[in-house]
C-alpha cells in the first residue's frame, strides 16, 4: 500500500499510448474506492478504466476485450479470485505480442502472499518492486498495516480502504499476533 504501485501502472501505460499503441486499463469490481470507470491513485492521477469482475467471467472478459488493444494493464490484481486464471490468461495474452502490465500487492494485512500475486510474479518477465515509507520510523515498508481491526488475523482478508484503514510499515514495525 501507498508504494506508488497505481501511479506507476498509469505512467507506462501512458507511455505506451504516446508511442502509438492501443491500451486498455482494467480494474477489479470490488475496488470501489475511486469513480467507476476511472482508476485513481493517492496523488489524483487517471485514467479511463474497464470494470471487470473478479472470477471467471471477469478474466474471459478480458481475453475478449484484449483482442483489439496492443497493451493490457490490470490495476490491483491481488483482489482477483484465487481461481480465476487470471495469471494464465495475462500469459496467454502475453504470448500472442501483447505488451501486458500488472500492478499487484504482494502481501496481504498479515505479511502472507496473496496467491494470484505469486502467480502472477512467478509468470513475470520484469518485475518493479515498490516501497513506501514507513509510518512509524521512516524506513523502507514492505508491509500493510491493517488499522480498523488491530493486528487480528481473523479479520476477511480483503477489506478496502485508504489511509484510515491501512499504513505502510516496515519490518521491524509491522506487528502481527
Ligand atoms: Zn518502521
Amino acid at each position: 500500500m501507498f508504494s506508488g504501485k497505481t501511479s506507476r501502472l498509469i505512467e507506462l501505460l501512458e507511455r505506451e499510448r504516446f508511442a502509438g499503441r492501443k491500451v486498455i486499463l482494467f480494474k477489479p469490481e470490488i475496488d470501489t474506492r475511486s469513480v467507476e470507470s476511472k482508476v485513481k491513485t493517492h496523488k489524483g492521477a487517471e485514467l479511463d478504466a474497464t470494470v471487470v469482475r473478479t472470477g471467471k467471467a471477469g478474466v474471459k472478459a478480458i481475453f475478449d476485450v484484449s483482442s483489439d488493444y496492443n497493451v493490457i494493464g490490470i490495476d490491483e490484481a491481488q483482489f482477483w479470485d484465487d481461481d480465476s486464471g487470471l495469471e494464465d490468461t495475462l500469459n496467454k495474452l502475453a504470448s500472442m505480442k501483447k505488451i501486458v502490465y500488472v500492478s499487484t500487492l504482494n502481501k496481504d494485512y498479515r505479511g502472507i502472499p496473496f496467491n494470484i500475486s505469486e502467480k502472477l510474479l512467478a509468470y513475470a518477465d520484469y518485475i518493479y518492486s515498490l516501497t513506501a515509507v514507513c509510518t512509524k520510523c521512516g524506513e523502507e515498508a514492505v508491509f500493510s498495516q491493517r488499522m480498523i481491526d488491530g493486528t487480528s488475523k481473523s479479520g476477511p482478508r480483503i477489506v478496502i480502504g485508504g489511509k484510515e484503514a491501512y499504513q505502510p510499515r516496515c519490518r521491524n514495525c509491522f506487528v502481527t499476533r
